[in-house]
Parts: structure tokens; sequence; C-alpha cells
């Protein structure tokens, strides 16, 4: 009988983080200050971040220690399992081998846990008592808020209005590891004012909700701020799940050709595909690495190569990355994590080089493939996962097409029990597919900062 489910033990949690940066074929575009347009220095970033993430954020090493404390929260959940889909392939009549990396079983069921508790133990170790942050369809902020919990930091979230309505559990979920949830936009911030005095219904978006979130920190000097992806150090901390998944592989005696990803911000694609494209990078494996996002957000596919700011008031440092623009809105589809108007520097770069292949996906096609999944598998992905998912089953049907037995792994990023008004408007058939809007992106990329 064929092996379906591959599990390490627990010491065989990684006991660093791998930094792709060192393997790069050309070094990352510099970070710059918003006002000065000059690489920005550790100083700037201080008021954000402790100095040990603003470190990460910079480093050119390849591994980095896992301190031991971090490693004892990730056995309460690590390592996470890699399945075979046998019954999926054998419904799809595929000659390719499909297997998925599972990070639903943290106990908030997605894989941002991973760097929630590395982000909460290094500004508790600097001494900081709160840490406000964004979320959008509220994984991140349930996580951060657990992972604060844990360790006794305070935890104050803005939460994208729209979630907020839509999804009142994750509020919950948050409000019960302790944390403050407010509605982004809010009257809680000179941002969020603004926002809602130039438009009252404004149901936000990720952009506005770090605006909050990074004038709340700068402001207060008890308060730090913490982002759930896109930098550098949130997407060294997840690659946990490539390292575990390499030698989970291993003990499958396959190597994946395919590596597939769902990205937002790019974190939990990075954090699967880096250990892959690093062996690939120094010339060890062929690999394929595919980013997958929504059409209705499509920075990778429609965007442009360039500076921006990271949030809509333009508070952060300028990174080039793929954008839409940073006063962009997405239209409010129910994968609220894959909202995002940029894409991380470091995927935006090998994307940029060719390393990485984006592509995009409708929203009801991936429902399809998500709905299929779990027929086959059981598990009930998110709505940002059912992205990976679609991809995986395209290429498994290329593969049948063209006869060719290929391995695929894709990253199932997190569940979706909390999202069952997707799955219930997919199955009533009253969810649309949004299509993205072409002039106003052009009018959000027309508003683009001038970089020297
Ligand atoms: C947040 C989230 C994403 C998108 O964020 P990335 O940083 O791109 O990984 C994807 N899947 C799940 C389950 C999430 O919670």
């Amino acid at each position: 009988m064929d092996q379906i489910k591959f599990l390490l033990d627990e010491d065989q949690i990684p006991t660093s983080w791998y930094n792709i940066v060192p393997d790069l074929p050309e070094p990352l575009p510099p970070v710059l200050h918003p006002g000065t347009k000059q690489p920005v220095g550790p100083d700037d970033l201080a008021p954000l971040f402790p100095m040990s993430i603003i470190g990460q954020e910079v480093s050119a090493e390849a591994q980095i220690d896992i301190p031991e404390e971090v490693q004892q929260f990730y056995r309460q959940w690590r390592p996470t399992p890699v399945h075979r889909a046998l019954r999926l392939e054998k419904e799809l009549d595929t000659p390719a081998h499909i297997y998925y990396k599972y990070e639903g079983t943290s106990p908030v069921g997605s894989h941002k846990l991973n760097t929630a508790v590395a982000q909460v133990y290094y500004n508790k170790e600097a001494g900081i008592k709160k840490i406000a942050t964004e979320t959008g369809a509220g994984q991140w902020g349930s996580a951060l808020a657990l992972a604060g919990a844990m360790m006794g930091v305070q935890i104050q979230v803005f939460m994208v209005k729209v979630s907020f309505q839509q999804k009142p559990y994750r509020r919950a979920i948050m409000e019960t590891y302790g944390a403050t949830v407010f509605a982004s936009p809010s009257e809680e911030t000179q941002a969020g004012k603004a926002i809602l005095r130039e438009n009252p219904e404004s149901t936000g978006s990720l952009g506005i909700a770090i605006s909050e979130a990074v004038e709340v920190a700068a402001t207060r000097d008890d308060t730090n701020y913490s982002l759930g992806s896109v930098l550098n150090h949130v997407l060294l901390h997840q690659t946990v799940i490539g390292q575990e998944a390499m030698r989970q592989m291993e003990m499958a005696g396959e190597y994946p050709d395919i590596v597939i990803g769902c990205a937002g911000g790019g974190s939990n694609f990075s954090g699967l595909s880096f250990p892959f494209l690093g062996a690939k990078l120094r010339g060890e494996k062929q690999t394929r690495i595919v980013a997958v996002e929504p059409v209705s957000c499509p920075s990778m596919t429609k965007g442009k190569y360039a500076y921006d700011f990271g949030d809509v008031a333009g508070m952060t440092p300028l990174v080039k990355m793929h954008t839409l623009g940073h006063t962009f809105l997405p239209p409010s589809i129910h994968a609220g994590g894959l909202r995002y108007h940029g894409m991380a520097p470091l995927v935006s770069h090998l994307v940029n080089l060719g390393h990485i292949e984006p592509l995009a996906y409708s929203q009801r096609s991936v429902f399809d493939a998500g709905v299929q999944f779990a027929k086959a598998e059981g598990i009930l992905p998110a709505p940002e996962s059912n992205h990976a998912v679609r991809a995986a089953i395209d290429e498994a049907i290329r593969c049948k097409e063209a006869g060719k037995g290929e391995v695929i792994l894709f990253n199932l990023s997190g569940h979706g029990h909390f999202d069952m008004q997707a799955y219930s408007d997919y199955l009533d058939g009253s969810m649309v597919d949004h299509q993205y809007n072409e002039q106003e992106v052009a009018m959000a990329l027309s508003g683009l900062p001038s970089v020297g």
C-alpha cells in the first residue's frame, strides 16, 4: 500500500531558519526612507521593531538560530504533516504524485503562528508591553493574539472593516485570547479618521489597517508594530515549513518537480518554497516554483515592479515590490488574506529575475478546486489556500495530458472552518467573480512615489 502521511518527530523541528538572501543571484534593492529617499538604517526602524528583528530583516547569514523558547512553542503543533493526496490523484486519473504540507494543524488553523510566536518573543525580550497590528480576514490577528497570550504581551488589532462585519467569530477568537480589536478604518488614529472623513462608508483594506497600526506604534513608546507577512524576517520565520517538507519528501523518496503556494504578502509561499528555491539557485536541484494570487488583486501578474509604500497613508518605508499602487482598494473577495496591494520584496525580486512563476485565478475557480479537494481529502481548505489547490490540480491535469508523472508539492496554508460563509456562498451560487479594475489600478499606479 502507498504511504499517505509523512510525519517527523518532535526533535526534527528545525533549529534554525533559512535565509535566502545569500543565495540570491543579485542583491535585493535597498529599502528607502519615505522622506529622504535614501536607504534606511536600523535607527529608522527602531520606533517600530526591536533590534533583534531589524537585524534579521537585513541579515545576510544563511542560517539564523531559532531561540530555545521559540522552539519550545513550536513543539505544541510542529512538525506539521505532509500528506500524499492519493484519493485526489485517483479521481483526477493523473500520473502525477500530489503532496501537500498541512499548516492547518496549528491552534489558530494557519501557518501564521510560526512567525507570531517569534515576533512576540523578540519584542518581549526587548521590554515591549504592547504590540499593534492589522489583520485582514483575521488569521494574523488571531495568531498574534494567541502568541501575546502565551507570553503576556498585550495585542491591539486593527481589523479590516469588511472582515470585522463578515467574520464575527474571528474577532471573538482574538478577544478570547485577550486582544483588543478595532474595525478599520477607526476613530482611534489620525490615519483612520482621515479615511472616514473622505469616505464614511469605507470597508477598509489591509493598507489602511497597516497605516493605523503603524501610527499607534510610532507614537507610543511602550508599543511596537508587528506585520504578519511581506517583510524579510516574516518570510524567514516561515521557512520551518519548507525545511520540514524537504525531510518529509526525502521520507517519501521523492523530490518535487513543482512547488506551489498561494501568495497574499508572500509568507506561506516563501516558507514552503524558499528552501527548495535555495537548492535550485545553488544549482543543486531543478524545481519549478509557482506563486498563486487572485485575479481581483493581481500584484505579481498585473502590477508594476516599483518602489511603493506598504500602507495607504504613506507612512512606511519605500520598498521595491510588485504593486498595484498603495491607494488601490481590492474588491472584497472571500480570500481576505490575499487582498494586499503589494507583494513581499524578496518574492517580487525573484519573480522579476524569473525564478518564481506567478499565476492568477478567479474566486469561483479556486472554490471549484477547494470543494473537489475537500471531498477527496477531507480537509476543508481556507479560501486563500484554495488558490494553491487550484494550481496543483491544474498541474496534475497537465501531467495527465502530457503523460508525465511529475511530483507536485503545495502548501495547504490553513483550514477554512472560520470561512464557511464563503463556502455557503459558493454552494448556493451567490459567489461572484471580480475582475480587477484596470482603470483603478492605472490610477493607483500613477500615484506611485517618485524615487531618484
Ligand atoms: C494570511 C494567510 C495567507 C496569505 O498570507 P501570505 O503571507 O501570503 O501567506 C494564506 N493562507 C492563509 C491560511 C492565511 O491565513
